[in-house]
């Protein structure tokens, strides 16, 4: 078997005298599409932003791309570039056009002409259905074509795992089909992909594997149908029954 593309390993994380992780195990293979669910404050976005660092460990190791990214020695930016992130809010840059906003981190860290960076950043608008707005400015789109550009910035850097936190939580709820469709089709295509998710009919279909967190442990984890239609925890059949 291929190496995990994440593997986590014991990981503590406490702001202050808050423990929110306490103790997380978890690995994600090649191509595996990973759903963590679970109430609000229970350390999903903590756990996500552990993974490229974005929050420091207290505790535990982390290995992301065969690089144990919790050894202090370590280029973490070099790894980084090989992660692409999609939060809640886009993070566009507003005063650049679409294309501009897909090209830019390809032109600055990865060193792409401009040309290629163009070409890149094209295929993937044309992936997500924007390509005919490559020109508009973030202002000029819903929110959810806003969401799509983040996705397609994300997708133009080549990454090998994709972190989604929430990505259709701002969004209308007209608008959330169109996203969770980009992600279905990134996850058909091989992605691995680790998504904090409140969409369940999403994570049962799309997942490989859903995880549930609650307050800073992974109270379950398994095959996505089973742990949403079939939870063995008491605390995993709660929360189901709260949000279904
Ligand atoms: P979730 O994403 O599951 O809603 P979070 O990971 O955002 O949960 O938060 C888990 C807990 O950690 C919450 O109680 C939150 O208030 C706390 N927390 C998150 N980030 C910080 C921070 N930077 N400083 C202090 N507390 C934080
Ligand atoms: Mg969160």
């Amino acid at each position: 078997m291929s190496r995990p593309v994440v593997t986590i390993s014991g990981l503590h994380k406490s702001f202050g005298p808050r423990e929110v992780l306490r103790g997380i195990d978890l690995e994600v293979a090649a191509g595996e599409v990973v759903c963590i669910i679970g109430p609000s404050g229970s350390g999903k976005s903590t756990l996500l932003r552990c993974v490229n660092l974005l929050e420091q460990p207290t505790a535990g190791r982390i290995d992301l791309l065969g690089v144990e990214v919790t050894d202090p020695d370590v280029d973490i930016d070099r790894v980084r570039t090989h992660v692409g992130m999609v939060f809640q809010q886009f993070n566009l840059f507003s005063h650049r056009s679409v294309l501009d906003n897909c090209t830019m981190a390809q032109r600055t860290v990865l060193r792409r002409s401009r040309e290629e960076a163009e070409r890149a950043a094209l295929a993937n608008l044309e992936r997500v259905g924007l390509a005919d707005r490559a020109q508009a400015m973030p202002a000029q789109l819903s929110g959810g074509q806003q969401q799509r550009v983040a996705i397609a910035r994300a997708l133009s850097m080549d990454p090998q795992l994709m972190l989604f936190d929430e990505p259709t939580s701002a969004l209308d709820p007209e608008l959330v089909g169109d996203v969770l469709g980009v992600m279905r089709d990134l996850a058909d295509a091989g992605m691995t992909m680790l998504v904090v998710t409140h969409e369940m009919a999403f994570a049962r279909e799309v997942g490989d594997r859903v995880v549930f967190m609650d307050e800073g442990q992974i109270v379950e984890v398994g095959p996505a149908g089973r742990v949403i239609g079939d939870p063995q925890e008491p605390r995993t059949r709660e929360f189901l029954q709260r949000v279904l």
